[in-house]
């Protein structure tokens, strides 16, 4: 598929997605559009960062737009279910931004706000809903949302809903659609669940599959950096002072630690927010937004937090700590390789985390490379100023504190690391 002209979407969507810059399909729109805009079903295996967004939203924009009909008040002609609060309000993002002029309506529920302006929003009926399951479910319950005038079910991320626990909302909301309609289920991967959900759910489907993780995982240029638990701070902002690193996501295991991170960042005087499920929605989306816009240069989140922030210009993503799920190291570092662009994955791995990598390198079927020129590699446990002193009024290492480990965890006096069995 050479260009968008060629795909017969109406002119004001062509206009609006070449007012976005886009000259050409990305390959899932290339293969979905054209099925789509024929009321094909759709199964798609695809991740964030491949354009999906675009090659589901388009067709329905198109369809609704070519068919206006007056929705009555609670309905909605198509439904676009998503795993994140996050990934809803892009999505509702994209949609408002892709038809401009068509005068479709849209909105978006989730929870973690007051449910209010949802109500409202639904009371005279939408053309597209975007939604996460859980607040949905609620208003749905409350007769808020009815799904007579449904045309299109989007299933998006349907591994992740799986992940997160929310598959039997998922499925408590399909029972409630029209059995007559036009059924999309995209997801990163295929667990048994899903295929069997897809199999229930899709008609005559097509299947696309675009850019295997591992393909994506490729374009990224991926370092290791062995450091001691304790250095991993010192290290960070070392690696933070070079300004040449733009945008900067930063994982962490957890909430605490990402709270953990950004104050020792503050406390180096480097500008960073930090993006978690214990935020409130406001806090998350200043921090997404001042991220997107450049007045942050770096934001630290956790896994679950950080799923498919659409910010396509991240330069760097740094694991401070490993994930414990291989799948998730090429979630995290796919932040970075967005539309095709290339980008740096430093991964921290301390003592205690070369299983983790090994793991990973096993998922990924590549060794990632040692990066042994940084400024803590091989250096010994920091010692913070409130570190117990010895009896002398010392602070000291402990005896084995002068040594490097090398990946399988094993010690090695010269700092050389062992080669890899
Ligand atoms: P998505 O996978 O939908 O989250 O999209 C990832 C990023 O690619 C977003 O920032 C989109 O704006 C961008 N994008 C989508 N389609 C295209 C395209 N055809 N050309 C260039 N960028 C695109």
């Amino acid at each position: 598929m050479s260009d968008f002209a060629s795909l017969n979407l109406l002119p004001s969507i062509l206009a609006a997605v070449t007012k976005q810059g886009y000259t050409t399909p990305t390959p899932i729109q290339g293969q979905c559009i054209p099925h789509l805009l024929n009321g094909r079903d759709l199964l798609g295996i695809a991740q964030t960062g491949t354009g999906k967004t675009a090659a589901f939203a388009l067709p329905i924009l198109n369809r609704l737009a070519k068919n206006k009909i007056k929705t009555k008040p609670a309905r909605v002609r198509s439904l676009i279910l998503t795993p994140t609060r996050e990934l809803a309000s892009q999505i509702d993002a994209n949609i408002k931004t892709y038809g401009k002029g068509l005068n479709l309506f849209s909105t978006v529920i989730f929870g973690g706000v007051g449910p209010r302006p949802q109500i409202m929003a639904m009371s005279r009926g939408v053309d597209i809903l975007v939604a996460t399951p859980g607040r949905l479910l609620d208003l749905m319950g409350d007769g808020h949302v009815l799904f007579e005038q449904l045309e299109v079910f989007v299933l998006d991320e349907a591994d992740r809903m799986l992940d997160m626990g929310f598959l039997r909302d998922v499925k408590k909301i399909i029972a409630k659609l029209p059995k007559k309609r036009q059924t999309l289920l995209f997801s990163a991967t295929m667990p048994d669940d899903i295929a069997r959900l897809a199999t229930s759910l899709l008609k005559d489907s097509i299947r696309v599959e675009v850019t295997p993780e591992e393909k994506t995982v490729e374009k990224i240029d991926q370092k290791i950096n062995m450091v001691d638990r304790s250095n991993k701070p010192l290290l960070l902002k070392n690696i933070l002072e070079d300004q040449a690193l733009k945008s900067v996501l930063v994982f962490t295991r957890t909430k605490y630690g990402a709270d953990r991170v950004v104050k020792h960042l503050t406390r180096a005087s480097i500008d960073s927010a930090a993006i978690h499920g214990n935020k409130s929605q406001g806090a998350r989306e200043r921090a997404l937004g001042g991220f997107r816009t450049g007045k942050v240069r770096v934001l630290v989140a956790t896994d679950i937090a950080a799923r498919g922030i659409d910010v396509s210009d991240i330069t760097h993503v740094i694991n401070y700590d490993l994930p414990n799920d291989p799948k998730s190291y090429v979630h995290r570092i796919g932040r970075t390789a967005r539309a095709g662009r290339d980008g740096v994955a430093i991964s921290f791995c301390d003592q205690t985390e070369v299983k983790l990598l090994k793991d990973i390198e096993k998922f990924i079927r590549f060794q990632v490379p040692v990066d042994k020129t940084h400024a803590f590699h091989g250096v010994a446990p920091h010692i913070s100023k409130s570190a117990p002193a010895n009896r002398n009024g010392k602070r000291s290492f402990n005896k084995n504190s002068n040594r490097n480990f090398n990946r399988n965890g094993q010690k090695s006096k010269n700092g050389e690391r062992k080669k890899d069995s």
